[in-house]
């Protein structure tokens, strides 16, 4: 299903003038056609799907070893309140003879962020995907992001980050597993 740009610039004419701004001024004159060209953009992952997104870019490789991709930045949307939460993602899994080329996991991260989201979701989507396109032995996903729907309108909220986590197969099975994931994701600055 293709983005209605038409109808975007329609409802962005709309809400300038509920909000008591005059549309047709200077500044605002583009605006409608900016901000549907930019929620076409943010909602890409809506018109993706993970086998175009992976593009084959998954390979052989016999190995038992946790493989860790730390500090994945992400940036979403609330579907609450249609507002930007962003941060960064950890991502860990062990492989059963087939890795992810390098950028594809950022990639993943990417489509699933780029729709309306909740968080908790978001990092469980990125943590089934992984496990069903490489059948991974166990996969760990972590997520720390700030909101700005509670940043911008809440009071003294400004450095609450929010952290969610979705661990399967042997990260959810095995304490030891989990806490080799934790260890190597760290606590990582922002
Ligand atoms: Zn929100």
């Amino acid at each position: 299903m293709a983005v209605d740009l038409a109808r975007i610039e329609k409802l962005v004419n709309e809400l300038l003038l509920a909000i008591g701004e005059d549309p047709r001024r200077e500044g605002l004159v583009r605006t409608p056609r900016r901000v549907a060209e930019a929620w076409a953009f943010l909602t890409a992952g809506y018109r993706a799907d993970t086998a175009r997104v992976v593009n084959d870019a998954i390979f052989t490789q016999e190995t038992n070893s946790m493989v860790i991709v730390k500090n994945i930045e992400v940036y979403s949307l609330c579907e609450h309140h249609l507002l930007p939460f962003y941060g960064r993602c950890h991502i860990g899994y062990i492989p059963t003879g087939k890795v992810f080329g390098v950028s594809k996991l950022a990639r993943l991260a990417d489509m699933y962020a780029r729709r309306l989201q909740l968080q908790e979701r978001l990092t469980e989507q990125i943590s089934q995907a992984i496990m069903d396109l490489v059948g991974a032995r166990g996969v760990g996903v972590m997520i720390e992001a700030r909101h700005l729907c509670m940043m911008m309108r809440g009071v003294e909220k400004q450095n609450s980050v929010m952290v969610t986590s979705s661990v399967l197969g042997t990260f959810r099975e095995s304490q030891t597993t989990r806490e080799e994931f934790l260890a190597l994701v760290g606590h990582p600055a922002h």
